[in-house]
């Protein structure tokens, strides 16, 4: 028989197979020979001092635990004659391709970068010495902006599909089967490779195909249908059905669209600045003055706030993380966050963003590419001002809540280097301003909790 009981303990318990058998034992009054047992649910709630995991344990009595890793049963399409084109091998394309494999489709793959492990030199080279290949970095490649992404697996979004058929493919992919299980899943950087390697040899095995160095440059439309797609201004294959999984950092794709009169819209987004602090101040603040605890993960915070009837939020929080160069074209500078598995770097870091409308630049509002010219705008802005290369504008925290130029800085992460800038430089008001009483006020919420 196999169930599933409620627990709540402390995080040492929580660690310690005798306690938690104990307890399994004692709950449902049976022999501690007589069951195997998992967690099936955990999560951490530090709110208070009294800091508790709680979730579920899946208890087998008499019997075998089920095998967690979900068997996928991909065709083999060698001689298949439907056929989907998918432009970009990031998440989007990758998680297609295995979706068509799955439905008796054959996936043919396009990418305008490199493979993972091609790939990598040329991010060593952006760290190493700041320069930057537009086609192959860490958006652009195998994977995507995923494959050195953190591969944290949650989101505040209501949206949601099939999370955990999501997350079982990953898993049957190699990540580990802790993130069926944790209520934060992460995968880790060290860790994402690896899987995406094993998803492009299965798309390969089941007579799938991946280019890469293959940049869709161009399509031909008859009426309403896409006919044929260029790929690297040369080579042109007729096409029946094509997914274009672009991302959101190929400004180039819509760009064609629009010249192909194809309708764009510009949406809202976010836009701010990324915060690095030591790790253990993190953890002493969230985990209320307890340090160096074995028990407990590198902490992490999630903090929104409202200013002038506007978000102002963390994203994509890093714990014991690294800041990356994350820009695609020359003369930009962006940065992003990941963290390996362990999450065991000295450092933490997020953005902290405010949202941007359309509507924030009047007279421009239809304008699909408005949003998108802003957002270059700043990213050349600190390309420029933070010396021409991949180094960053930098600021302390209360030195910007001062409107103060920074004079020196503790080690930071981020490896092509830091510049001292004032973010008033950077941002315009509308934005500037909120982040500055975003902070403040989300300081006053970390003193207060
Ligand atoms: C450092 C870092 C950390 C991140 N951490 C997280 C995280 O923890 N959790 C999370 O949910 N998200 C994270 N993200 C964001 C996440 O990686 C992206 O949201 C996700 O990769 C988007 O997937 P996608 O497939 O839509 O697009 P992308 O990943 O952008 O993939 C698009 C692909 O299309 C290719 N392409 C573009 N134009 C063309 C063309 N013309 N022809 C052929 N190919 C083309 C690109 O090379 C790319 O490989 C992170 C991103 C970065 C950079």
């Amino acid at each position: 028989m196999i169930t599933d009981l409620s627990i709540k303990c402390t995080p040492e318990e929580a660690k310690n197979e005798l306690f938690l058998r104990d307890y399994i034992s004692q709950s449902l009054k049976i022999s501690s020979d007589k069951f195997y047992f998992r967690w099936k649910k955990r999560s951490l709630d530090a709110r208070s001092k009294n800091i508790k995991i709680q979730g579920s344990l899946q208890v087998a009595i008499n019997e075998q635990l089920p095998n967690r890793i979900r068997e996928f049963q991909f065709n083999d399409f060698h001689d298949a004659k439907q056929i989907v084109h998918i432009i970009g091998a990031g998440p989007a394309g990758l998680f297609a391709a295995l979706e068509c494999l799955l439905k008796g489709i054959k996936p043919v793959l396009f990418e305008r970068g490199k493979n993972v492990r091609e790939r990598r030199r040329d991010l060593a080279k952006l760290n190493k010495d700041g320069v930057l290949n537009s086609e192959s970095n860490y958006c652009f490649g195998e994977g995507g902006a995923g494959t050195y992404s953190d591969g944290k697996l949650y989101t505040r979004s209501k949206k949601r599909g099939e999370v955990d058929k999501i997350l079982e493919m990953l898993v049957y992919f190699g990540a580990s089967e802790d993130i069926l299980v944790d209520s934060h899943p992460h995968v880790g950087t060290n860790k994402l490779p690896q899987i995406i390697t094993a998803i492009r040899e299965k798309i390969i095995a089941c007579g799938g195909e991946i280019h890469f160095e293959s940049k869709l440059t161009d399509l031909h439309l008859e009426g309403n249908q896409i006919k044929n797609i260029e790929i690297n201004k040369s080579e042109k294959y007729p096409v029946k059905y094509i997914i274009l999984a672009t991302g959101h950092s190929a400004r180039d794709i819509f760009e064609l669209l629009h010249r192909k009169k194809i309708e764009i819209q510009a949406k809202p987004f976010a836009l701010g600045v990324r915060v690095e602090h030591t790790q253990q101040l993190i953890d002493q603040l969230q985990y209320h003055g307890r340090l160096n605890d074995d028990y407990l993960p590198p902490a992490s915070y999630s903090l929104v706030t409202q200013v002038e009837d506007r978000g102002v939020y963390s994203f994509c929080m890093c714990p014991g993380g690294i800041i990356a160069p994350c820009a695609t074209e020359q003369n930009e500078v962006v940065t992003n966050g990941w963290s390996p598995s362990k999450r065991n770097n000295p450092y933490s870091n997020s953005g902290i963003v405010v949202s941007v409308f359309p509507e924030d630049f009047r007279g421009k509002e239809r304008d699909p590419f408005v949003c998108l010219d802003f957002q270059k705008e700043i990213e050349h802005k600190s390309w420029e001002l933070a010396g021409r290369n991949q180094k960053i504008p930098a600021q302390r925290l209360l030195d910007f809540i001062k409107k103060k130029k920074s004079v020196d800085f503790p080690r930071s992460s981020y490896h092509p280097g830091i510049e001292s800038i004032e973010m008033d430089e950077i941002f315009p008001k509308f934005i500037v301003e909120r982040l500055r009483k975003g902070f403040i006020d989300l300081k006053k919420k970390c003193q207060d909790s």
